[in-house]
């Protein structure tokens, strides 16, 4: 269960309304019933059901389960589609271990507006479900060029173009032990004054994930299991 509080040895932690119905309602745990808790920062703890209430409930830590996993240091951006198939990047994003997950508007982008918590607490729930200990942030939308002309020293960027034939993510070794990020690209793709910045950029790696042309949310899928072959652990 994720849950906003810090964790720790005698900690205790209040449970929300939501919360209390999930663990007592759903799941049917009472006081002294045994639950997993994880907070993005702590590691995953053992914690037993102190008081159980229809409106609340408070859980004590008794042991810490997992030390925090840090995904490497990976960071997706997109442009946001149709809203099911935006929930559905984030969802695979959080799952494969992206560190960062960053809405970006380009010249085609479909969809103007996103809700940024509504994504943030599709991470929250793809985390949970897999088990893990960290929850990627989703930033709010910002527009691609601003990403590029902020772009911070270092970082290498998988830019994944269908107009690309055949070429295959090489690297350099210093390359290998640098942060990376993959763009993937709206419906529409990129226009031409995009391509061109992008590929003149001396930190942008141009990909193809192979001859056809895949939907974004295939190609964020591709990209990551591409990328995760290449350098993820
Ligand atoms: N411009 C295309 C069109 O309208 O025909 C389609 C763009 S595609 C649906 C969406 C994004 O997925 C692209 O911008 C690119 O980032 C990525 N993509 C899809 N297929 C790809 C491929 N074979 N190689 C590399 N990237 C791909």
């Amino acid at each position: 269960l994720y849950v906003e509080h810090p964790l720790g040895q005698g900690q205790s932690v209040d449970l929300t309304r939501e919360q209390a119905h999930y663990l007592f309602g759903v799941m049917r745990l009472s006081v002294g019933g045994q639950v997993a808790l994880f907070n993005g920062q702590d590691g995953e703890w053992l914690a037993e059901v102190a008081e159980a209430g229809k409106r609340g409930g408070v859980l004590a830590c008794l042991k810490q389960t997992k030390p925090l996993q840090m995904p490497p240091d990976l960071w997706l951006l997109f442009a946001p589609i149709k809203k099911a198939r935006t929930d559905f990047i984030v969802e695979k994003a959080a799952e494969m271990g992206a560190a960062r997950i960053m809405p970006v508007k380009t010249e085609f982008t479909n969809s103007e507006r996103i809700r940024q918590d509504r994504l943030q607490a599709h991470a929250v729930e793809a985390a949970e479900q897999c088990g893990g200990t960290f929850v990627p942030e989703v930033t709010d939308l910002q527009r691609l060029s601003h990403v590029l002309d902020t772009w911070p020293d270092g970082r290498q960027l998988m830019f994944c173009d269908e107009a690309e034939v055949g070429s295959a993510l090489r690297l350099a070794a210093s390359e290998k032990n640098q942060p990376w990020a993959i763009l993937i690209g709206p419906e529409g793709g990129f226009s031409d004054v995009e391509r061109a910045r992008l590929t003149g950029l001396p930190f942008a790696h141009v990909v193809s994930l192979g001859p056809r042309i895949l939907r974004a949310d295939t190609a964020a899928v591709a990209a990551l299991t591409l990328w995760q072959q290449a350098l993820g652990d």
